[in-house]
């Protein structure tokens, strides 16, 4: 999955889709999913429309419709056909504010417009080496199972960040992400072994073409979440095949 953040244009929307149709063709059983900013999601959607690609938003708010200037909902996404909304990202709860609540609601508000809630969770670097990475992802998944009930889990994914490697060229090793997916995975067991057994938990923190197979290679990383290389469209194409 591709998160865009804040980057493109007309020009480079449509060639990054033109370019990512070939690869996604090629590998059927990869699920293939760009998120690119808001303004893009109708061009992306008349774009994709012929594809198997599927898209994606990057965040919604909590209320459906009302006096919230600047905001976007999930139930308008359904208009132009997204299927996943981020909701979490490390960046909207640093630079945003978001704390674990507001997540949780945004989580459900997601789900209540019928699409599929993407929820990303991580520690920073100085919570890494504190050793506190296990007690960061429980406390950010509790907060929406508390929210919404672990039943919620059934349409959902969830993307693993560690903050310190987001865009900062230090991808974790596939051995470190595989102890945070596994340990994610137990810890949703202890509620609901089906549900955990069949949750998608995505990897995400300077994902390259080259680095992807590895990680993918991994008994608990079902795919990934990615940034700065979702925008090179030979880096991405690499990172599906990687995925088939
Ligand atoms: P990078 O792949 O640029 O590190 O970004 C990861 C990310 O934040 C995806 O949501």
């Amino acid at each position: 999955m591709g998160n865009w953040k804040l980057n493109g244009s007309k020009t480079m929307v449509a060639d990054l889709i033109k370019a990512l149709k070939a690869p996604a063709t090629e590998c059927p059983a990869v699920a293939v999913a760009v998120c690119p900013p808001v303004l893009f999601l109708g061009q992306a959607q008349t774009l994709l429309a012929d594809s198997s690609i599927a898209l994606g938003a990057q965040d919604a708010d909590l209320n459906s419709e009302g006096a919230f200037t600047g905001e976007n909902s999930a139930i308008m996404y359904t208009e132009f056909d997204v299927q996943y909304v981020l909701v979490g990202h490390s960046e909207r709860r640093t630079l945003h504010n978001e704390a674990d609540a507001t997540v949780a609601a945004k989580f459900a508000a997601v789900q209540r417009a019928g699409l599929t809630p993407v929820l990303c969770i991580g520690e920073t670097d100085a919570q890494f080496e504190a050793n506190d990475t296990q007690a960061v992802v429980q406390r950010q998944l509790q907060a929406v199972i508390d929210h919404c009930g672990i039943e919620a889990f059934n349409n959902a994914v969830i993307a693993y960040e560690p903050v310190w490697a987001i865009g900062t060229g230090k991808t974790a090793t596939p051995e470190i992400a595989q102890n945070v997916h596994a340990a994610i995975r137990t810890f949703l067991a202890g509620l609901d072994a089906a549900i955990a057994a069949k949750i998608q938990i995505l990897y995400g923190g300077s994902v390259k073409g080259a680095s992807a197979a590895g990680l993918f290679a991994m008994a608990d990383i079902d795919g990934a979440l990615v940034g700065g290389a979702a925008l090179i469209a030979d880096e991405f194409a690499a990172i599906i095949r990687a995925g088939a």
